[in-house]
């Protein structure tokens, strides 16, 4: 069996697999063909990949000859025609909110998976790209906001005076939120954090940083440990709340999602405005429709020196560790449908079945049999 790693378009950073990950693979008695320069942009050269056994090619001979690719962003149409017809495609392909090209991969009987729909179960826990990434997101969601803001970070007693602490709000405390946080709290700012789960507010606490608390938020056992939707008035009391906050902030770091559905609106066009001059905000939840009202996806604006970063694939700014930590997610995945060098498709596994898209002219993550109803 042939796994195919094609090079990333052009404003993607990150690779799949590195090197690393390439040898582990090959152990397992596969063979990898890499798209020449493919690890480039993630500082993994061809040579890398050939130290590990792999083989260089160029696109058209990765995607006609590999019986397996993997990759991060979605594959234009005419280049899923070109893989073998039983070769199986993996990618994080953003399948439920694109049914352009699922009922395609479903038409063309493709075997797809997309990374996003991993279970977010404990067993499925080392396959998450969603978490994995979202690590990487609140990481540089904080240094990004450092970066932009006039001021230090931390509290400084010098001879030239002394400097408070800044002031960051960080709006959802899952993955990306807490580190977020927990990166603010290393470069020495006083943090303040909400969520709408309780379970959050333990590990806001535990990381050195404060919890706001916003009564009378809706929670769901039956959501998985997931944020559900909340009532009007929830939303406009926690609005208010953040208005009060943000008046103080320095930063505001807003990582709040849905799982299907549009972020909620929580930071108001009024907030904005009555934030102070040189404040920042940095929103992660911009692709999804943005917490802040003002928020423009891939793109910073100044609202009246009130600058908002609408935050657009901040992942692929960390080649490096992000593609690692895709790698790792890719093996652990691949464990359950290689077997013995060979692929194999065992769909009474929860984790195989909820992952896949598609499999011969057939949706099969339940989701997406919905959606292309
Ligand atoms: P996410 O990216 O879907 O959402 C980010 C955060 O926004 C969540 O904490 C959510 O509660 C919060 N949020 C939603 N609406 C909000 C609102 N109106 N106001 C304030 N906050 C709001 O979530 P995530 O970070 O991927 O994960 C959330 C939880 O699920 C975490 O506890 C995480 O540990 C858990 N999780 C478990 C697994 C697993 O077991 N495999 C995988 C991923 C996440």
């Amino acid at each position: 069996m042939k796994v195919g790693i094609l090079k990333e378009p052009k404003d993607e950073a990150r690779v799949a697999m590195l090197p690393e990950a390439v040898k582990t693979l090959i152990s397992w008695g596969a063979e990898v063909c890499v798209e020449t320069g493919a690890g480039q942009t993630a500082y993994a050269d061809d040579d890398a990949y050939r130290s590990s056994g792999a083989e260089i090619k160029q696109r058209a001979e990765v995607l006609t000859e590999s019986d397996m690719i993997c990759g991060i962003q979605a594959l234009p149409l005419e280049e899923i025609s070109k893989m073998k017809p039983d070769a199986v495609l993996l990618g994080q392909m953003g399948a439920l909110f694109n049914p352009e090209l699922t009922k395609f991969l479903i038409e063309q009987k493709r075997t797809a998976f997309s990374m996003e729909l991993v279970p977010r179960t404990t067993r499925a826990q080392s396959m998450d790209v969603l978490s994995s990434m979202a690590t990487v997101l609140g990481y540089k969601a904080t240094l990004l906001a450092a970066n932009s803001l006039p001021r230090f970070f931390p509290m400084f007693m010098t001879a030239a005076g002394s400097i408070t602490p800044a002031r960051v709000l960080v709006i959802g405390a899952g993955v990306a939120g807490l580190q977020a946080i927990a990166t603010a709290k290393r470069l020495g700012a006083t943090v303040f954090a909400f969520d709408v789960r309780q379970a959050a507010k333990e590990e806001v606490l535990s990381i050195g940083a404060k919890f706001i608390d916003v009564a009378g938020a809706t929670e769901d056992k039956a959501a998985g440990g997931y944020a559900v939707e909340q009532s009007a008035e929830f939303i406009q009391r926690q609005k208010d709340t953040i208005h009060e906050h943000a008046q103080k902030a320095d930063i505001i770091i807003t990582t709040a999602q849905i799982p299907g559905r549009k972020a909620p609106l929580l930071v108001e066009e009024r907030t904005v405005h009555a934030m102070k001059a040189g404040s920042v905000i940095v929103d992660l939840a911009a692709s999804s429709g943005g917490n802040c009202a003002l928020t423009q996806p891939d793109q910073t604006i100044d609202i009246n020196g009130v600058r908002i970063i609408g935050v657009g694939n901040l992942a692929a700014e960390l080649p490096q560790d992000a593609s690692k930590m895709y790698g790792k997610n890719y093996l652990n995945f691949l464990k359950l449908i290689i077997k013995d060098g060979a692929i194999n498709l065992n769909f009474e596994d929860d984790i195989v079945l909820g992952t896949c898209v598609c499999h011969a002219g057939e949706a099969k993550n339940s989701r997406i049999a919905e959606m292309i109803k």
